[in-house]
C-alpha cells in the first residue's frame, strides 16, 4: 500500500452524466481498473496517462458513492484509492408528444418484436470490451446542429407515461448525414420497432452511442469506423413526431447525457 492509496478526489456529476478519470503513467503501472455500477471497468493507456469513462446512469439518487480504483505493477503489487462520486439530482421537465397509436397500444406481435429487441439491445450493453477503439475526444454528429438537449425529460406518448428520454434528439431534416461521433466498432446496423433505422457503435470501455431513426444505413455489423465516417442518414422511422436524429449513450449500461461525453463537457477527475 502505497501512502498515495489515501488521497481521495471529490467529484460532482450530475444524474445522467458521463464522468472522465485520468492518472498519469507510472513507472511499472500495468493496468488500473475501477469498480462502478458493480462492474470492474478497465483504463486504457495513451501516451503518458491512463483513462476511462464512468456514466451515472439517469435513475441514480443524488448522494455520495465511493468508488474503487486498484492500480496493479508489474511486479504484482497492488494499491487502491478510493474516489468519491458525489451526485447531484438534476430537474427534468415533462415532454408530452403524440405518436401514431401503433407505437403505444402495441399489437401481440409488435410487443413480442420489441421484447426480442429489448433484450437484443440489454445483451450489447453488458458486453464490456476492455480497450478503448478511441483516442480523440468525442464529436457530435452532426456538426454545428442546434438542439438535442432534451435528454432526461420524462415523457408521455398519447397521455400513456413511458420511460424517461435516455438521449439527445438533434434537429435534422430526412437525408442529413450523420456521422460517427469517435472511432468503434458496429455492432447493430437494422431496423428496430420504436427505434427506426438503427446504428449502434462499442467505443471499447463499456461506452456505447446509438444513432436512431435513420432513413439509410451504411455501415454493417463488424465494421470499424473512423470518428466523422457517415454511418447513415437522418430519418423518420420508428417511434416519432418527424424527422429528427435521435443520438444515445450507454457507459456499462448507464443511460447518460451524450453531450457529457469527454470532450463535450463532462467533468475530469483523478489526476493526482
Ligand atoms: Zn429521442
Amino acid at each position: 500500500m502505497n501512502l498515495l492509496g489515501a488521497v481521495a478526489a471529490a467529484l460532482i456529476a450530475g444524474q445522467g452524466q458521463a464522468v472522465q478519470l485520468e492518472y498519469p503513467e507510472e513507472a511499472g503501472l500495468a493496468s488500473i481498473h475501477i469498480v462502478w455500477n458493480k462492474q470492474q471497468i478497465p483504463f486504457a493507456q495513451l501516451q503518458d496517462r491512463w483513462f476511462t469513462v464512468i456514466g451515472v446512469d439517469l435513475g441514480t439518487a443524488a448522494g455520495d458513492y465511493p468508488a474503487a480504483v486498484t492500480f496493479t505493477y508489474a511486479d504484482g503489487h497492488t494499491r487502491t484509492l478510493t474516489e468519491t462520486v458525489t451526485v447531484e439530482s438534476r430537474d427534468f421537465p415533462t415532454t408530452r408528444l403524440d405518436v401514431a397509436p401503433k407505437y403505444v397500444d402495441l399489437s401481440e406481435a409488435d410487443g413480442a418484436r420489441a421484447a426480442r429487441e429489448a433484450d437484443e439491445i440489454a445483451a450489447i450493453y453488458e458486453t464490456l470490451t476492455p480497450t478503448a477503439y478511441w483516442t480523440e475526444p468525442f464529436q457530435v454528429p452532426i456538426p454545428g446542429v442546434a438542439g438535442g438537449r432534451n435528454f432526461g425529460h420524462r415523457r408521455v406518448f398519447n397521455d400513456q407515461p413511458r420511460a424517461p428520454h435516455s438521449g439527445a434528439d438533434l434537429t435534422a431534416s430526412t437525408g442529413t448525414e450523420i456521422q460517427a461521433s469517435n472511432r468503434g466498432r458496429i455492432v447493430l446496423a437494422k431496423n428496430l420497432f420504436f427505434s427506426g433505422n438503427a446504428v449502434f457503435i462499442d467505443h471499447g470501455l463499456g461506452v456505447y452511442s446509438a444513432y436512431l431513426h435513420l432513413s439509410e444505413i451504411r455501415v454493417a455489423p463488424g465494421d470499424m469506423v473512423e470518428q466523422g465516417q457517415v454511418i447513415g442518414l437522418a430519418g423518420a422511422t420508428g417511434r416519432v413526431t418527424g424527422p429528427h436524429l435521435h443520438w444515445g449513450v450507454r457507459i456499462t449500461d448507464a443511460r447518460v447525457d451524450p453531450f457529457s461525453l469527454p470532450g463535450l463537457g463532462g467533468p475530469v477527475v483523478g489526476v493526482e
